[in-house]
């Protein structure tokens, strides 16, 4: 591994520079305003902020806070009362491990400091050192893919060599100032959002223009993925006034309500659809115990953040109610109490209508 000294001149001028850039452009973001400058409103925030754009997560931060204005108030909310709030944000995973370490906080005080905040669920070590950054000034490292850019490019990094990730760790630590790490790495995340942009950064605005080496040629491109495709069946079974549903088990919709599927099975060949749809739904009638015509006319299609699914709809209706061991019957007119994805409001748009 290469290691990165760098000169103290070097220092001094980058975190100048980035400081009094942020002073003039920062965002005016509702996490950042001084009243909430607090432990509960910057983990709240962090938490959204991964995997989700600023613009999304704003509405979703201010009906939160609106909610639960402060980790008192957030003691007594119900995960589904956190779901509901966080429905279409995606990686659900997030809303079940605030919970769970919201009932953590909620039995102990725990000091908060980087090493105690990365036993709590859901907080790894960017989102430790961002708390402890902005607010107690913390001079730790905050590095996210955002930093990882800047450090890419100014440094001329190449993307494909080995330790490239220590390397950028290496750097952004040499970098982090000892004082106004809070704004310095604030600002930085302002900074590759608005000037040091993914696609064409304008160099000619930025403020560590002079110190920067980019040479247009240290693109973090991710390689173009294959999209995957998949297929599934999700089951519409009624009976009288009540549907079936269950709790997801499935990492992207945890906890979500949805109506029983089989699990998606690629399909990139467009191989025979039917054998395989005629496939899974055997054995998830055979686990069920449960018969069904297979016939297969209603389908939606949804896109994931990995994959497209092609998700057909088999509609059964009950004569006399069966209990299910993973289900649970639902009034029909109760499912809107519910906290559920977008894909499955797809699905009741296309039986309801
Ligand atoms: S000079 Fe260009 S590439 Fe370098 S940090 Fe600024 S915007 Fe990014």
């Amino acid at each position: 591994m290469q290691y990165y000294h760098i000169k103290k001149k070097f220092k001094t001028a980058w975190q100048k520079k980035i400081l009094r850039w942020y002073s003039k452009n920062k965002r005016n973001l509702p996490w950042r305003q001084k009243k909430n400058q607090h432990f509960y409103n910057i983990w709240i925030s962090e938490i959204m902020l991964q995997q989700t754009t600023v613009k999304t997560v704003i509405p979703y931060y201010n009906k939160f806070i609106e909610k639960w204005p402060n980790l008192e108030t957030f003691f007594e909310a119900s995960l589904d009362e956190i779901l509901i709030i966080w429905q279409g944000m995606g990686y659900y995973q997030r809303a079940k491990n605030l919970y769970l370490a919201k009932e953590i906080l909620k039995k102990k005080k725990i000091k908060l400091n980087l090493e105690e905040l990365k036993k709590l669920p859901g907080i790894g070590d960017y989102v430790s050192s961002a708390i402890c950054a902005i607010l107690f000034d913390q001079n730790c490292a905050v590095i996210d893919s955002n930093i990882k850019k800047i450090v890419t490019r100014t440094f001329n990094l190449e993307k494909n060599k080995p330790n490239l990730e220590k390397n950028i760790k290496n750097i952004a630590t040499e970098l982090t100032p000892l004082r106004n790490n809070g704004s310095y790495c604030q600002a930085l995340m302002d900074l590759a959002n608005l000037v040091c942009t993914n696609k064409k950064p304008n160099c000619l605005a930025c403020p560590v223009k002079n110190e920067c080496k980019y040479e247009g040629n240290t693109e973090l491109k991710t390689e173009k993925k294959l999209v995957k495709k998949k297929i599934g069946i999700t089951y519409y079974i009624k009976f009288k006034d009540s549907v079936l549903l269950q709790r997801s088990g499935d990492r992207m919709l945890e906890n979500l309500y949805c109506f029983p599927m089989t699990s998606f099975i690629d399909n990139n060949n467009e191989l025979d659809e039917k054998k395989l749809l005629k496939q899974i739904g055997n054995n998830w009638q055979k686990i069920n115990s449960i018969t069904y015509k297979h016939v297969f006319s209603k389908f939606i299609k949804h896109t994931f953040s990995h994959f497209h699914l092609k998700l057909f709809i088999i509609e059964i209706k009950l004569n006399s109610k069966k209990e299910f061991a993973n289900y649970e019957w639902v009034l029909t007119e109760d499912i809107v109490n519910k906290p559920s994805s977008v894909l499955m409001k797809k699905i009741q748009g296309e039986v309801f209508c």
